[in-house]
């Protein structure tokens, strides 16, 4: 039976406060040990994760900005779709919609509501808004799905929502800024997208997500057992699923013991 686990980053796989794994390492270990692949599924941006991708020595594919993006490393042939991403060993699957639209789309936007997205800001600007190291922000502005932005105007963003929803976009609403995505994007769709491209496997499949937020929802449904981790105050995401399974703990400990026990049970 092939595994393949997908993973959301923050408060999942990297603690929500000092984004360490260091708990979640045995399990990392042990996971390398049976061939399964590993899928980094997050609100990052590929810059973001590649970083990540080399410390840890993963070289799956990869699921950035929310699902706009699928990273594909170019030696697997195996798997369909995809083009060539210039100057980078990877193929990218387009699922939402590429930065240049959603960008045109906000700078129009900017001339009747008030707001500035990531393009209209400097590394200095995004660092102070997201209480990144200014090297960390550099690396966060580099889009290529999805455009975080602010806006303080509750009628300017339900009018922008409605103009953009009939453009084919989307807006939701993260942690600190709202973001302009494609219709339809999602975690979910990204997962579903990475199976189908998938060569058959001859004794069957099985898909593992751990997630801890709203944003998880659609990739933690799509798996066969879905792992909730529960936010560093303990409240969980609510979810219905018939394969769920509680983390025991927040962050990298929890998605650690999760892991583990999985893997003891022969579930992987
Ligand atoms: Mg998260």
């Amino acid at each position: 039976m092939d595994l393949i686990v997908f993973t959301d980053l923050d408060g999942s796989l990297l603690n929500e406060a000092d984004y360490s794994y260091e708990e979640a390492r045995p399990a990392l270990a042990q996971l390398e040990t049976t061939g399964a692949l590993l899928v980094i599924a997050t609100s990052k941006t590929r810059a973001e994760v590649e970083a990540l991708r080399a410390e840890l020595g993963n070289d799956a594919p990869f699921i950035v900005e929310n699902g706009g993006g699928l990273f594909v490393p170019a030696h697997r042939t195996d798997i369909t779709g995809g083009e060539e991403v210039p100057g980078a060993d990877l193929r990218v699957v387009t699922v939402g919609r590429p930065y240049a639209e959603l960008r045109a789309f906000l700078t129009e936007a900017a001339g009747r509501w008030p707001l500035r997205g990531f393009g209209d800001m400097d590394d200095a600007e995004v660092a102070e808004r997201c209480g990144l190291p200014l090297p960390a922000a550099a690396l966060a502005r580099r889009r290529e799905f999805s455009e975080p932005f602010v806006c303080d105007d509750p009628e300017a963003i339900a009018a922008l929502t409605e103009t953009a929803r009939a453009a084919g976009l989307d807006v939701t609403r993260g942690g600190r800024f709202h973001h302009l995505i494609g219709a339809g994007q999602s975690k979910g769709r990204a997962l579903e997208t990475l199976l189908a491209a998938l060569p058959d496997s001859p004794e069957g499949r099985r898909t593992v997500a751990l997630g801890d937020s709203e944003n998880d929802r659609s990739m933690l449904a799509a798996a066969d057992v879905a792992v909730v981790i529960p936010r560093p105050d303990g409240r969980r995401l609510d979810l219905a699923h018939p394969g769920r399974i509680d983390a025991p703990a927040p962050g990298a400990r929890g998605w650690g013991l999760a892991v583990t026990g999985l893997l003891a049970q022969g579930q992987g």
